[in-house]
């Protein structure tokens, strides 16, 4: 096994906190071969064993460990325990008790950097994002088989960050055929369709499930703008939780499509309280505000505007004009539910952005609740980069 050795005082990370990613400037020299993937050997500069981490030689993050364990072998039956492990711990969760789309691996946090898998139904799907996870999938999706015991796994290893590890694309079927009909999963009593091979990421926003079914709580009677809208999660818990009217904005057409055919999938739901909207959720809001509308509770959950801290200043302008224009259509005593998913934004700065927007609208605002991610997001503690998903209820008088 080839060996990487650090600069000197570069292991105190790794040692001390075991921070999973090994960064190219704390990388001293590798002695021997390894291509891209291949398990090495991390060793501070007086030799001193760390961890096993895989190697990325085209990446920033230059490895990132497996295990902080030197004598750990990282083999097929490392995966198969910290793939059942990661399984098993979902299970032990009550909230996920009924819930058939449920995340099983959120990467790092689950000691498998590189490696998400999304169940819907009899259906999972993973992503591999690195070239460690990439180089093990055998034994990752022999591990899921076994733990899940599901029909088939499907991959949707098509994220742009594959190409910062030099990957190539990679999607299609591991294990089993194509269903008849897409898979489908119920959330909080609603029944949605995801679109594994076509939707978002694995097909849908895991993430925000607790975040929906609190939406759905805070509904009734109200007027609800949901911005952001993709397949209709939110606006369908707002639907079920007794909402008068529900506006949902997306600028995506196929988007609106499957959440409209997602509302058609639940009679139980009251279709005509739901409006949806193709248009471009910032000149649709300047649209609403000239015309004089105004809503009792918004959702605003835009895509990731800062991919990484070097986005973060263009990003937070963003952030900060969505939530004007927000607070602005708010009606007295509204709530707003708003969100970031960009690593590059802290919870801190977050905050900061929102505060800022209210006081341009000239509102008076308090937080009713700080929004994370779902249960099965889990973030390990010495891998706070996991905390991506920031939310925040506020009310505004
Ligand atoms: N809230 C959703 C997830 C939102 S994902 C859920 O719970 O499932 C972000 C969505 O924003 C995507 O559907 C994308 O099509 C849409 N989007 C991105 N930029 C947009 C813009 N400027 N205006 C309107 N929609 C936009």
């Amino acid at each position: 096994m080839a060996q990487i050795i650090l600069l000197p005082g570069k292991e105190r990370s790794a040692f001390k906190l075991h921070h999973p990613w090994l960064f190219a400037g704390a990388v001293g020299r590798l002695e021997g071969r390894a291509r891209p993937g291949d398990t090495v050997e991390v060793l501070a500069d007086n030799l001193r064993p760390l961890g096993r981490a895989a190697y990325s030689p085209r990446s920033q993050i230059r490895a990132r460990f497996w295990t902080f364990d030197p004598d750990e072998s990282v083999d097929d039956a490392f995966f198969k325990r910290r793939v059942a492990a990661a399984v098993a711990r979902r299970q032990a969760l009550p909230e996920l008790c009924g819930q058939s789309g449920r995340r099983l691996i959120h990467a790092e946090s689950d000691g498998l950097p590189g490696v998400i898998a999304d169940q819907y139904g009899d259906t999972v799907v993973v992503q591999l994002t690195s070239a460690g996870a990439d180089k093990w999938r055998k034994a990752i999706v022999a591990g899921l088989l076994k733990a899940t015991g599901c029909a088939r796994i499907y991959e949707r290893s098509d994220s742009d960050v594959r190409g910062l590890e030099g990957l190539e694309p990679a999607t299609g079927w591991l294990h089993g055929v194509a269903p008849d009909s897409p898979p489908s999963i119920e959330e909080n009593g609603v029944s949605l369709t995801i679109d594994i091979v076509a939707g978002h990421k694995t097909g849908f926003y895991l993430d925000q499930r607790d975040n929906r079914a609190l939406l759905g709580q805070l509904a009734a009677g109200k007027e609800v703008l949901n911005c952001f809208c993709y397949t209709g999660g939110f606006s369908l818990q707002a639907l079920a939780g007794g909402a008068a009217h529900v506006l949902s904005i997306d600028s995506s057409g196929p988007a609106l499509a499957q959440a409209q055919a997602n509302l058609a999938l639940n009679p139980q739901l009251p279709a005509v309280r739901a409006e949806w909207l193709e248009a471009d959720v910032f000149s649709a809001l300047r649209d609403f505000r000239k015309d004089g509308r105004s809503f009792d509770l918004i959702v605003l959950d835009p895509p990731k505007f800062a991919p990484s801290a070097a986005h973060a200043e263009r990003a937070a302008r963003a952030y900060k004009d969505i939530n004007v224009l927000g607070f602005r259509l708010l009606r007295p005593g509204g709530l707003l539910m708003t969100y970031s998913c960009s690593g590059g934004i802290g919870l801190e700065l977050f905050q900061k952005i929102v505060a800022g927007a209210a006081l341009d609208a000239g509102r008076d605002a308090r937080i009713v609740r700080r929004l994370t991610g779902s249960a099965d997001h889990p973030v390990a503690l010495n891998f706070p980069e996991g905390e991506y998903l920031k939310g925040l209820l506020v009310q505004a008088d």
